[in-house]
């Protein structure tokens, strides 16, 4: 049934779309400073996390990290946290709203209220030069969240347990040494790094279509206070065809930690707690 068109529908659709957030009030970001630095980089740890499967890794403030395809394209689903406290967490949805649908260089992963300061910068991404594609599509998203056994549960009545929130809950137990049952709940919402998405244009439906990442490629951060990450390599492997299933050619993806060993982040600090009283008019 086509919905009854008030009479002015065309003049209330006629308003002008205003951009929600003053973001050229975000605190200033110095990429000068870290692309001096990553130009002085020596690897200190590294974690290939397998396929269809999960792995955590550390990262100081100050230091830097790489998520690099590797053999074959492959999509991951990336947690991040304080690692000082699980409770302070990635906040894909303000992030949404601060940045864009997609992040890409400049951009930076903000963490869950009442904290909501920056926990990464993104400071480099080969994948710059995709932008949007005339699908509507981007890499990199952070409109949808991570696969899991819930909705395949809901949608199809069968049990699979390698979604990456399966994969992200296993690597955070083993992590934490937490049983699942109690861990499960601090998997959030990821960035999804190398995942080519977007909305359709007729009906603003959830897309995927098959990543542009190539052996090779990688998206860089610096940990902006001392980090945990969790990075699961997605069971839909480049996502161009299904996921939630073991059908897809899955790879694995590697985690690579740097530190700076020049002087280029002397005198550079931690991002600071929020400075909201948390009073909340009371
Ligand atoms: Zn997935």
């Amino acid at each position: 049934m086509t919905p009854i068109q008030p009479a002015d529908a065309a003049e209330r659709r006629s308003a002008t779309p205003i951009i929600c957030y003053d973001v050229e009030n975000l605190p200033f970001v110095d990429m000068g400073r870290y692309a001096a630095a990553r130009l002085a980089l020596e690897k200190v740890d590294e974690v290939l996390v397998p396929p269809r499967d999960a792995r955590t890794f550390s990262v100081d403030a100050g230091q830097f990290f790489r998520i690099s395809s590797v053999e074959g394209s492959q999509v991951g689903d990336l947690n991040l946290f304080n690692r000082h406290d699980l409770n302070e967490r990635f906040f894909s949805g303000k992030t949404r709203q601060l940045h864009a649908t997609h992040l890409t260089r400049g951009d930076r992963m903000w963490s869950n209220l009442p904290h909501l300061r920056p926990l990464a910068t993104i400071t480099h991404d080969t994948l710059e030069w995709y932008g949007f594609d005339d699908d509507g599509g981007g890499v990199h998203d952070v409109i949808g969240t991570r696969c899991d056994p819930y909705t395949q549960q809901t949608l199809n009545g069968t049990d699979y347990h390698h979604c990456c929130h399966s994969n992200l809950t296993r690597a955070l137990a083993d992590a934490t040494g937490q049983p699942m049952a109690e861990i499960e709940h601090h998997v959030h919402d990821v960035l999804n790094v190398f995942m080519c998405t977007g909305f359709t244009r007729d009906t603003q439906q959830y897309f995927m279509k098959a990543s542009p990442v190539r052996p090779g490629d990688f998206i860089e951060f610096v940990a902006e206070i001392d980090v945990l990450g969790n990075l699961s390599a997605c069971p839909g492997g480049d996502c161009s065809a299904s996921h939630s299933d073991d059908d897809a050619a899955c790879y694995p993806l590697l985690v690579e930690v740097f530190q700076c060993t020049d002087d280029s982040m002397s005198g550079w600090a931690p991002s600071a707690p929020n400075e909201y009283d948390r009073s909340h008019g009371r």
